[in-house]
């Protein structure tokens, strides 16, 4: 039988047989990489060209765990579908391009791929600075995970370049940022993070998951590696659970793709195919989010019943200088405090009927949730702990006035 053809961007990204699985991750072969693309041009086509054996215009759902092999060792790329997978791979080849970075690969949550970066880059005896806000896994992850195996972290305002400097030591392997953060929206600068734990041998990884890559752009800042909950912006739908790293260095690439096949937290073909479908669309739907989201602001901003919102682009955000500077627009995580404390936050949670009382963000629908009794209630008693008069808003892509409709018939239920 006359083998298929493959396509350039499938024998790179597979890497040939004798070298095996460490190499799915280099993606820098694809023909969309290199920088003669605009954003959404490669998120519509990074990874995706048409399929080989089909001319099938949409990647397929490859649902197979193995692979023929014509005869010993000799095969097309792909082996066993925990190695790699030609739709994962079109995924991790187009969030590379989307981050402008080396390396892309997928996992089968947020977690999974933190779990896998941190098991590659930090040792027992070693130490990592993590932000004083964060999202409450990550915290649980580094509290309750890495330090039982010997792994300890300094919670550390990220914000304060000074206290970053002062609280790493010499077996800090690691700097963790997450900006803007989840719940409290603060910011931190990139670029400045970066060459303090350049001065220091180690290395900077970036949550990316509140901007997305549309928004910021991490690797180009200097960081080593960026995060993603895929399951928030990136697949944008709230219809798939998922995660991502991305690499610059191609060394960092192939230990993380050597641990990502040793541990096998990766996704299966249809949640990499869901993340792919919605990465298409990121760039319109951020504009939107980005847009809502101002409305949003301003209507909390008029209301007698908000003690405080916090959303960077606001230009009395103390972060709001670097977030203009290092963001190409402020986002849709909008969070603020009530006047009336908790009470007062739980009653605006239970009220609106447009905003969906959930936990997760980042989908086309617009969610409310009250972080330290649901996202955050992992960090209570911790120096993450956040304020119980905070509600956190995930402004969807629906018509701006029935979102401002609907928190301000929420707010108007509040005594006065
Ligand atoms: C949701 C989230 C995570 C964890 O991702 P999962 O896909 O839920 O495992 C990590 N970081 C941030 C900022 C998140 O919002």
């Amino acid at each position: 039988m006359e083998e298929p053809e493959q396509t350039a961007a499938h024998i790179a990204a597979a890497g040939s047989a004798d070298f095996g699985s460490e190499v799915h991750g280099d993606t820098t072969a694809d023909r969309w990489a290199g920088g003669d693309y605009g954003f959404e041009t490669l998120a519509i086509h990074a990874g995706q060209d048409p399929d080989p054996t089909t001319g099938a215009v949409v990647v397929p759902i490859y649902q197979t765990s193995t692979y023929v092999q014509s005869e010993v060792g000799r095969h097309k790329g792909y082996e066993y579908s925990r190695s790699g997978n030609p739709t994962r791979t079109a995924l991790e080849t187009c969030l590379a391009a989307l981050e402008g970075g080396r390396t892309g690969l997928a996992f089968a949550s947020g977690l999974a791929a933190e779990d896998c970066l941190l098991r590659t880059v930090t040792s027992p005896g070693g130490h990592v600075v993590i932000p004083d806000d964060a999202y409450g896994g990550t915290y649980r992850l580094f509290a309750k995970v890495l330090e039982r195996w010997g792994v300890s972290h300094t919670p550390v305002a990220l914000s304060d370049l000074d206290a970053v400097r002062a609280a790493v030591r010499p077996e800090t392997s690691l700097i963790w940022c997450e900006t803007p953060t989840n719940p409290l929206l603060g910011i931190a600068d990139i670029a400045g993070l970066a060459s303090i734990a350049h001065d220091a041998g180690a290395r900077l990884a970036v949550d990316n998951t509140f901007a997305s890559p549309y928004l910021q752009q991490p690797l180009a800042l200097g960081a080593d590696v960026v995060v993603h909950s895929t399951t928030k912006y990136l697949g944008g739908h709230s219809d798939v659970v998922g995660g991502a790293l991305i690499s610059t260095d191609a060394v960092l690439g192939e230990e993380l793709a050597y641990h990502q096949n040793a541990m096998g937290g990766v996704p299966g073909a249809f949640d990499s195919w869901l993340v792919l479908r919605g990465a298409k669309t990121l760039g319109v739907r951020m504009d939107r989010h980005c847009a809502n989201a101002a409305a949003v602001v301003e209507l909390l901003l008029a209301s007698p019943k908000v003690a405080q919102v916090l959303y960077p682009g606001l230009p009395d955000h103390p972060g709001h200088g670097v977030a203009a500077k290092q963001m190409s627009g402020f986002g849709g995580m909008v969070s603020f405090r009530l006047a009336g404390g908790e009470a007062a936050a739980l009653e605006v949670c239970r009220s609106t009927t447009v905003f969906t009382l959930g936990e997760s963000l980042g989908g086309v629908e617009s969610l409310i949730e009250h972080p330290a009794r649901m996202t955050h209630a992992s960090v209570a008693g911790s120096q993450l702990e956040v304020p119980a008069d905070l509600v956190r808003l995930s402004v969807g892509i629906e018509t701006a006035g029935d979102l401002l409709a609907d928190l301000e018939r929420a707010l108007g239920r509040l005594p006065a």
